[in-house]
């Protein structure tokens, strides 16, 4: 049984890209089969997985999507890439922005990534689906397929604010089309540990929804080394495999299979 996660926040920034990468590494390096799929058309962990131009990509997300929407056959290896680091990744291009417009017009159309989980999950143990900015179509698609969300937030007032859509948007999907979507858990990221400001935070979202969603034990740390990742397209193990970043990613994954 594979378990589906979507990494998901409707605010831009907070290290969903960051967090489904490491999560990804630090699962695949414990011996479990991971498959990432970068469900964003800004396509910044594909990047970040060292394919630079995602746009040549032959296939991507917005192909699979395209191939379902059309009723084609479909062989469940189509267009996977592999990472160094043991994982597997389905990369995502511009194009995917096209698929979120016209889903509009389609039937079943929030249930069209769910035909394609079904497909590869049983080769994995876990999928990771890291989602984009916004409560859009295809963000509505990974919650309509996964088990749970992981929420990261920046440990800052006014994303911890904004929290409440997401959570709204969450139970809605659960009521009206998945009914199994659990929240993984709250992670606060870019925690700056020298403040008392981060600790207000956290006991912030500890009062607001510590009762009824977990807040994971391991926040992780703000760092100029896990920025750096990013643009030089190495995963956190790789550019800084000692380092607190590194570590806290491998105690979030202690917590997620515990
Ligand atoms: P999202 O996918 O939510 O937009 P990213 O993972 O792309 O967020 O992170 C946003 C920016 O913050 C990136 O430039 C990234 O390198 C940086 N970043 C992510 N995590 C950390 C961290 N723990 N410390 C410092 N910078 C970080
Ligand atoms: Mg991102």
């Amino acid at each position: 049984m594979s378990k589906v996660i979507a990494i998901g926040n409707n605010k831009g920034g907070t290290s969903k890209t960051t967090t489904s990468i490491s999560l990804a590494g630090a699962l695949a390096s414990k011996g479990y089969k991971v498959l990432l799929i970068d469900a964003d058309p800004q396509a910044n962990a594909t990047e970040a997985c060292g394919f630079e131009n995602p746009d040549e990509l032959d296939v991507t997300l917005a192909t699979i999507m395209e191939m379902l929407i059309d009723d084609e056959e479909l062989e469940p290896g189509i267009g996977i890439l592999h990472h160094e680091e043991g994982f597997d990744l389905m990369p995502s291009s511009i194009e995917l922005s096209g698929i979120e417009v016209s889903l509009v017009n389609v039937m079943n159309r929030e249930r069209i990534l769910k035909d394609y989980i079904t497909m590869v999950s049983p080769f994995y143990d876990f999928v990771l689906l890291d989602c984009m900015p916004s409560l859009g179509m295809i963000t509505i698609n990974a919650f309509a397929c996964a088990d749970s969300v992981l929420i990261p937030v920046q440990a800052a007032y006014l994303p911890v604010k904004g929290l409440e859509q997401l959570i709204r948007t969450i139970s809605k999907v659960r009521k009206q089309i998945n009914p199994n979507l659990e929240i993984e858990g709250i992670l606060m990221t870019m925690v700056d540990g020298r403040t008392n400001y981060a600790k207000e935070i956290m006991e912030l979202v500890k009062d607001a929804y510590g009762n009824h969603v977990r807040i994971f034990e391991q926040s992780i740390p703000l760092s100029v080394r896990a920025a750096e990742t990013s643009a030089e397209g190495v995963s956190i193990f790789k550019h800084d495999p000692n380092g607190k970043v590194a570590m806290a990613y491998n105690s979030l994954a202690e917590e997620v299979l515990s």
